[in-house]
């Protein structure tokens, strides 16, 4: 309940991701936004969607509609992914599929490493991508999206994060922009509250919530 004595307006957070709700919960209250969020299992018959869309952003856009269409109330949802300069961008869209089945981050990971074993330092250049969308119950779409450069090491390091993370350190000036030290660590070797500074999946968000503020009034 609300001070006012009302119960906060509610959003859907498309995703099954508890990660994705830790992070998001945290950025809403950081900034003051008085809103109940909602997931998928909150809403069972709701159709699976499929990410068949060419970038980040149609892929974000294709979850929050569903959501918002099935629930009635705002959807919130992400798509990201690792662009590899080597690679042209790749895995991009793809990061989760990148060996095959979607979500084995060992696998992509290990594939990943592979592919890049002649790739000298100089080269390893990559970056995290995320497209954060929000679709209002009146139609309206909104969609931001954000980055965090780095480069990829040889070896995984560090047990916290998931996916890419242990190969990925983040770029001294990223650092820098969020007043952290560059220690040379790794994404999964850094505090989860020092990840949240930098990542793309925050930036995105975080330019979402004055439009979602904005709606609630
Ligand atoms: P999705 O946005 O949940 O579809 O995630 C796509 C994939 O990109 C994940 O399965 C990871 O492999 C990769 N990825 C996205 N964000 C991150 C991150 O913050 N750290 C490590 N890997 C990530």
């Amino acid at each position: 309940m609300t001070a006012a004595g009302q119960d906060p307006p509610r959003v859907v957070l498309a995703t099954g991701n508890r990660a994705k709700l830790a992070e998001l919960t945290r950025i809403l209250q950081d900034r003051q936004v008085a809103v109940e969020l909602a997931v998928l299992s909150d809403f069972p018959g709701m159709p699976e969607v499929h990410e068949t869309g060419a970038t980040f952003a149609e892929n974000a856009l294709l979850k929050a509609r569903a959501a918002a269409r099935f629930s009635g109330l705002p959807g919130l949802a992400d798509d990201s992914g690792l662009c590899v300069d080597a690679l042209n961008g790749m895995p991009g869209v793809l990061s989760a599929r990148w060996s095959g089945g979607h979500g084995d981050d060992q696998a992509n990971l290990s594939l990943l490493l592979g592919q890049l074993a002649d790739v000298p330092d100089d080269r390893r250049g990559a970056h995290f991508a995320c497209a954060a969308a929000l679709v209002l119950p009146d139609g309206r779409e909104h969609v931001a999206q954000a980055d965090v450069a780095g480069t990829l090491v040889r070896e995984p390091r560090g047990h916290g994060g998931f996916g890419y993370d242990p190969v990925f350190v983040p770029a001294a000036a990223e650092l820098a922009a969020a007043g952290l030290v560059d220690r040379g660590l790794t994404t999964a070797e850094l505090d989860p509250a020092d990840k949240d500074k930098i990542s793309h999946r925050g930036k995105a968000l975080r330019a979402l919530v004055p439009v979602l503020a904005d709606w609630l009034g």
